[in-house]
């Protein structure tokens, strides 16, 4: 494992110490005010990004930044929500896509996933995503299904009960973003881009 003992004596010796006060407070409390639904690629830091302290994004990040539709029964996705939403009381949600998305690409470029099954069933839950952004014909434009999957996990996201509750009563946002890698800016998606917060 690369250089993880001396990063781990590096943030105890100097960065710690800097935010004892604010970690003093969340050792007893977890109050964080957003869920930020992110890719689990690599180079997607939601904290860097946002430049948020601990404490202050509850996260999630999946393949794709795929938030599957609610259906009965349970899985992590869904209980990470339903904690954000209910028992947290998060005010914002966040899905955040990004450019160069591996998941994404895949997707547009229709690549041979028959060695990854898992992969291959979990981005399932973007075809409609594949679907609104291949209106037209021809190739699949990534950033066109990059924009077009934000949309889309939102609207997933609004069919979870806890959500959809939350949403009905005002008492949460939700927000699609875009991260671009090369240049760090972050697009915030209009209203219209999804029915959700067109609503
Ligand atoms: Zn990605």
């Amino acid at each position: 494992m690369p250089h993880f003992a001396e990063g781990i004596a590096r943030f105890q010796r100097e960065v710690f110490p800097a935010k004892a006060g604010l970690f003093a407070r969340l050792a007893t409390a977890h109050r964080p005010g957003t869920l930020f639904i992110g890719c689990s690629d690599a180079r997607v830091v939601p904290e860097l990004i946002t430049q948020t302290d601990p404490g202050e994004l509850f996260v999630i990040r999946t393949a794709g930044n795929l938030v599957p539709a609610h259906t009965p029964g349970t899985d992590g996705v869904t209980a990470a929500v339903e904690y954000a939403v209910t028992v947290l009381g998060v005010r914002d949600i966040v899905v955040c896509g990004h450019s160069a998305c591996g998941a994404m690409t895949a997707l547009a470029e229709g690549h041979d996933l028959s060695t990854a099954p898992a992969v291959a069933a979990w981005l399932r839950h973007a075809d409609a995503s594949l679907a609104r952004a291949a209106i037209g014909g021809g190739t699949v434009d990534v950033a066109a299904l990059v924009r077009e999957n934000v949309a889309a996990q939102l609207a997933n996201l609004a069919t979870h009960p806890s959500a959809a509750r939350a949403l009905a009563a005002g008492e949460v946002r939700l927000h699609g973003w875009v991260f671009d890698i090369a240049d760090g800016t972050v697009e915030e998606l209009p209203a219209t881009a999804s029915p959700v917060l067109a609503a």
